[in-house]
């Protein structure tokens, strides 16, 4: 649903009734996972707030009524530890490292790998079953138009969104026989930390004023010509 004020704006979906769901959000503790858990809550699912930062964790689980896990999603023995009987997956959790290829540190690109594409592949495979025992199940990967295209410095992110793509087909074909859907959500620019550290950076790096930075680089190619907000892709 659109705003007449501002037709790019998504406001005020109506929550689909989520009661007696149980849902898992990765990289909770902020930005966009934060505004899915609280989406999720107040479409009436039981949120698992996960997140390598333990505080936020705790506090967007507790705003919510739902279970903190800090637990960081590059070791693969903490993701299995985490609950199974999850009907929704929201698999967001991200970070992003900006260099040229040559200049790109091959243990930051090992990370962005794990966090992005391994993490929820593991979440599939540990989620999954109890997915297709209820024969119903909501996969959403948190994607990103850098899934779709690419930019010059963002290697890592741009091959792990385009990974996750590949994951998230290969998961609806998949669950489909079972009543599981898996889709990607692909937002530009969103107001959250992650791409207010990016502007602050460029800013810093080029002389130049941060809202220059979001006009002239961020939102030259986006259609609609400002930040995108957190509960607008939560809505989503
Ligand atoms: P954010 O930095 O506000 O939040 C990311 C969260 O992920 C943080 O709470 C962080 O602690 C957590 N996290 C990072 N690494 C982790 C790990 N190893 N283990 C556990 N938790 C970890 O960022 P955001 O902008 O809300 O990004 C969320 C997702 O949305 C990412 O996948 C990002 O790629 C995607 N996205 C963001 C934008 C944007 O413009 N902000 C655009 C498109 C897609």
């Amino acid at each position: 649903m659109t705003s007449r004020q501002d037709p790019g704006r998504v406001t005020g979906a109506p929550h689909p009734d989520l009661v007696g769901r149980t849902a898992m959000v990765t990289g909770a503790g902020s930005g966009i996972g934060r505004a899915c858990a609280r989406a999720l809550a107040a479409a009436g699912a039981l949120v698992h707030v996960v997140d390598r930062d333990a505080q936020a964790a705790k506090e967007v689980a507790a705003a919510v009524g739902g279970h903190p896990h800090p637990v960081d999603l590059a070791d693969p023995q903490a993701i299995a530890e985490l609950p199974t009987a999850v009907d929704i997956l929201v698999n967001n959790a991200g970070l992003q490292h900006v260099a040229a290829i040559e200049a790109f540190p091959p243990d930051r690109f090992e990370l962005i790998q794990k966090v992005m594409v391994t993490a929820p592949f593991l979440l599939l495979r540990h989620c999954l079953p109890h997915m297709y025992r209820g024969a119903w199940g909501r996969v959403v990967n948190i994607s990103s138009v850098h899934g779709l295209r690419a930019s010059a410095f963002k290697s890592a992110y741009v091959a792990a969104k385009h990974g996750l793509e590949g994951l998230s087909k290969v998961a609806a074909l998949e669950g489909a026989a079972h009543g599981v859907t898996s889709n990607c959500v692909n937002p530009g620019y969103v107001r959250t930390p992650l791409v207010e550290d990016q502007i602050a950076a460029q800013a810093a790096a080029h002389g130049v004023r941060p809202e220059d930075v979001v006009a002239d680089v961020l939102l030259e190619r986006s259609a609609v010509k400002r930040l995108i907000e957190p509960e607008e892709v939560a809505a989503v």
